[in-house]
């Protein structure tokens, strides 16, 4: 079992300020594969005066400086690829092909997307021709705490350490306590790539120990959260007494309107996309609508291709779905499961229970219901696991009434032969992203929600924009530079 209780703060990996021990349990065998610390107050402290420390120097330091030692950890990235795809996929479940494919490549997909849109930031900039001599200048929002889950753990941290860094602040991270491994690999990227002492500091903890001691500490400036909707009213909360930017990304039930004119291929793409990562994406199309005129031969189809999604342990090569991540999940998927057929929806594919030939891990059956209606708990409510909700429609109006009668609005998905409905329903959705007809956000998109899904805007130039705070100046010289 690995040993990892340290922390690393202000450059250094540190003893925690009093042992409290938790185990790293691997989802595929419930066997115990790392053993980490807890954090205390006194190590969020110390993490945090390293921050407070750091900010002067690191704000002040030419962009271009900031860019090129951000731009040494993906040199540590490619060299250590297989064993941060290896420690992604022991401790949260994803297969290995997947980890390899799909999860490590966020770290370099999200740092190239930064370094692209921080070379058109422009420091100070004039205000406006109506206000000669008055300037905007962008100034870093100092310490950053961010706090980020367990389901695409490296996406998360890369969306938001990149960032924080590049924009001149310094940062504490407290990453998932069932995922901290691949975290603690970034923090030694960072280290190794020359990011000054103090810039990126790492503390691992729990939500209510290091996630809340964060949120409340005077001398951070900002959370940074990825997580479910009840942390982030958590962290709203705790956050207002000092009253420090929240910037939330939270849970979905995202909607994905499937219409009689789409492509063969849509409902193959529309189950697939639910399963992967078994489930356990916050943008995943959980609810697929469908016109009534398709709706049984789409059910049908639905069935097909759940039936041929295999399910298997994470250091598995293959094409498979692994475990979900933990016990708590595993109980909490088997519990909406079982509501969906105390409710009446018909269970197509999967069902309760452990997928044959499994007495061990964390392993769900890729799960259909159809028949699904409005108000059902497995409508309403983010189930984070591999189980698809089908629900008939008759019209288009309909269809937009159903998906937009939600807490949640991250991703919906629209999938039409109609470029003039598609269109036409991007801009009728409730949420903060819309992909049509299987087609993925383009390079330089943020990710982000409405309502309940949070409102935070990660990647591209809005996502620097978030750790930056604009300065009105009157009286500026543009000619002295
Ligand atoms: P979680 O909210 O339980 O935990 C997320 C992080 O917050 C962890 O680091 C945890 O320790 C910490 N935390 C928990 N309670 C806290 C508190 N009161 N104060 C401070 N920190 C606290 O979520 P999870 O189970 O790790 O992740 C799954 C959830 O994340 C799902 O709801 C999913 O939809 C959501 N998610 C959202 C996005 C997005 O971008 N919108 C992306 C991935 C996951």
């Amino acid at each position: 079992m690995l040993n990892k209780r340290d922390f690393y703060i202000n450059g250094q990996w540190v003893s925690p300020a009093k042992p409290r021990d938790c185990q790293v349990i691997n989802p595929s065998n419930e066997e115990p594969c790392a053993v980490i610390s807890l954090g205390d107050q006194a190590d969020t402290d110390a993490a945090v005066a390293a921050a407070k420390a750091a900010l002067p120097a690191w704000s002040a330091t030419p962009p271009a400086e900031r860019a090129r030692l951000v731009r040494g950890i993906l040199a540590q990235y490619e060299a250590r690829l297989e064993e941060f795809a290896e420690a992604i996929s022991m401790e949260m479940g994803a297969p290995i092909d997947f980890a390899r494919s799909e999860q490590a490549p966020c770290l370099p997909y999200h740092t190239e997307g930064f370094l692209k849109a921080f070379e058109s930031i422009e420091w100070v900039r004039p205000l406006g021709p109506q206000a000669p001599g008055s300037a905007v200048a962008m100034e870093p929002i100092g310490v950053v705490g961010l706090i980020t889950p367990w389901n695409w753990p490296v996406n998360q941290i890369a969306l938001k350490a990149i960032p924080a860094m590049l924009a001149g602040c310094t940062c504490v991270l407290k990453p998932s306590e069932e995922s901290p491994l691949n975290a603690m690999l970034f923090a030694e990227f960072c280290h190794d790539a020359g990011i000054p002492a103090g810039v990126f500091n790492l503390v691992n903890g729990d939500g209510a120990g290091v996630g809340a001691q964060l949120s409340t500490h005077p001398d951070v400036q900002m959370i940074s959260f990825t997580g479910s909707t009840r942390a982030g009213k958590a962290i709203s909360k705790a956050a207002a007494e000092t009253l420090k930017r929240v910037t939330l990304e939270l849970g979905g039930k995202g909607a994905n309107l499937l219409f009689a004119d789409a492509p063969e291929k849509a409902v193959e793409w529309s189950v697939r996309k639910m399963m992967s990562n078994t489930g356990q994406s916050c943008n995943a199309p959980s609810r697929l609508l469908v016109e009534r005129s398709i709706y049984d031969q789409t059910v049908a189809k639905a069935k097909e291709v759940a039936e041929t999604i295999k399910v298997g342990a994470a250091d598995q090569p293959g094409k498979h779905i692994g475990p979900v991540v933990n016990k708590r999940q595993w109980d909490q998927i088997q519990g909406y499961i079982q509501k969906g057929i105390d409710e009446g929806a018909r269970l197509v594919a999967g069902g309760p229970g452990l997928p044959e030939g499994f007495n061990r891990g964390f392993y769900v059956n890729p799960t259909i219901f159809a028949d699904v209606t409005p108000g059902m708990t497995i409508e309403r409510e983010e189930i984070f696991g591999p189980v698809l909700a089908i629900i008939p429609f008759e019209t288009e109006a309909e269809a937009v009434e159903i998906a937009n009668d939600t807490p949640y609005g991250l991703t919906n998905y629209v999938q039409s032969g109609s470029p003039e409905r598609a269109n036409r329903l991007a801009r009728q959705l409730q949420s903060g992203m819309v992909e049509m007809n299987g087609k993925s956000r383009g390079p330089g998109a943020f990710f982000g929600g409405v309502k309940q899904s949070g409102r935070a805007r990660e990647g591209g130039i809005w996502g620097l924009e978030e750790f930056l705070e604009p300065k009105a100046i009157s009286g500026w010289d543009f000619s002295a530079g």
